[in-house]
């Protein structure tokens, strides 16, 4: 049977404009194009878990606009179900600009709109939660009703798997009520207190982290892959080399795939080499939501580097 997973999140539409460069500030360069394409880390993630198998209902907010309407569709095709989307009556649909260089540098801006008026009512949330084998959210929501869901997932025994990003501060009382940790190298810095480049000091704030009373922390590494913190270890999975284009969604698709892994019951370190694979694809390809890789695409893809135990 297909995992069940309850995504709360945002959903943007991304102005994606690609660039040479990045302008100084007063220069004026031409462009190579632009294009509307759905993203929001919400968004991405539930595309993630569905493009996985997964059954993925989603618990967002969109404006009462073409951009919500063609993000709505798009999650359509994808599977999702739905029947938790909000629509709000005042604010527009949310927005990104994102802006890629052919280094493949992104800078993004985010406007949350609808977004920022996301409701979680304690009832629905119970509902919306049976049967849910994880529960998955990010910070791009309103944080109290971030920390509503958290609390009643945790409640109600479903794991919870929380990418806390963009980054700020969170209380005490939230790390024992997660199960699955995913930072990436600046997130894991900044929550953990201390300096995060080598995969050596990526474990070790994942036991700053698992010290506050996460049970398991991923540390995503970009390039370099990631790193597992848990009761039975540190490990360290390399990301194969590919040919990276556009790194929008690598996190997402990332967290999306080790949900879905760990919902069938895998282990953390089966769940982060599926991940690492599927974030692997996604920045071969530009876009946030289109980029990101089904199964049947994952497993086409070459194998990868053996996985590396640290101290
Ligand atoms: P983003 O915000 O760009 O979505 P992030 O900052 O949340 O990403 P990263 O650590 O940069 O997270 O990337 C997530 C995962 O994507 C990495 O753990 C890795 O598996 C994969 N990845 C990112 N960049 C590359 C790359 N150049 N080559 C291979 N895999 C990559």
């Amino acid at each position: 049977d297909a995992p069940q997973i309850l995504v709360l999140g945002s959903l943007n539409m991304d102005l994606l404009l690609r660039v040479p460069r990045a302008p100084q500030a007063g220069e004026t360069l031409i462009g190579h194009s632009l294009a509307l394409l759905p993203g929001g880390k919400g968004g991405n993630q539930a595309v993630s878990c569905a493009r996985q198998g997964a059954s993925v209902r989603l618990l967002a907010r969109i404006g009462d606009d073409a951009d919500g309407r063609a993000l709505r569709d798009a999650l359509a095709r994808d599977g999702i179900v739905l029947d938790a989307l909000q629509v709000d009556p005042q604010e527009p649909t949310g927005r990104a600009l994102v802006m890629l260089e052919d280094s493949a540098q992104n800078r993004i801006v985010v406007l949350p709109g609808a977004n920022a008026a996301l409701q979680a009512d304690e009832a629905a949330l119970a509902q919306q939660l049976q049967g849910a084998q994880f529960f998955v959210t990010q910070l791009e929501s309103p944080l109290p009703v971030v920390l509503a869901a958290v609390a009643a997932a945790h409640r109600a025994g479903c794991p919870v798997l929380l990418n806390p990003s963009p980054m700020q501060p969170l209380p005490d009382s939230l790390w024992p009520q997660l199960d699955t940790l995913v930072v990436n190298e600046v997130e894991a810095a900044a929550y953990a207190g201390c300096a995060v480049t080598t995969p050596e000091e990526a474990a070790a704030a994942g036991q700053v982290l698992r010290a506050r009373g996460v049970a398991r922390v991923v540390v995503t590494l970009g390039a370099q892959g990631a790193v597992t913190v848990e009761q039975g270890g540190c490990r360290w999975q390399p990301a194969p080399q590919v040919h990276a284009v556009d790194t929008t969604a690598a996190g997402d698709t990332f967290a999306g795939a080790l949900a879905v892994a760990l919902a069938a019951g895998q282990s953390l370190a089966e769940a982060t080499a599926r991940g690492v694979r599927a974030a692997a694809v996604c920045v071969t390809r530009v876009g946030a939501q289109v980029s990101i890789p089904t199964a049947a695409e994952i497993d086409a893809q070459a194998q990868l580097p053996a996985v590396k135990e640290l101290p």
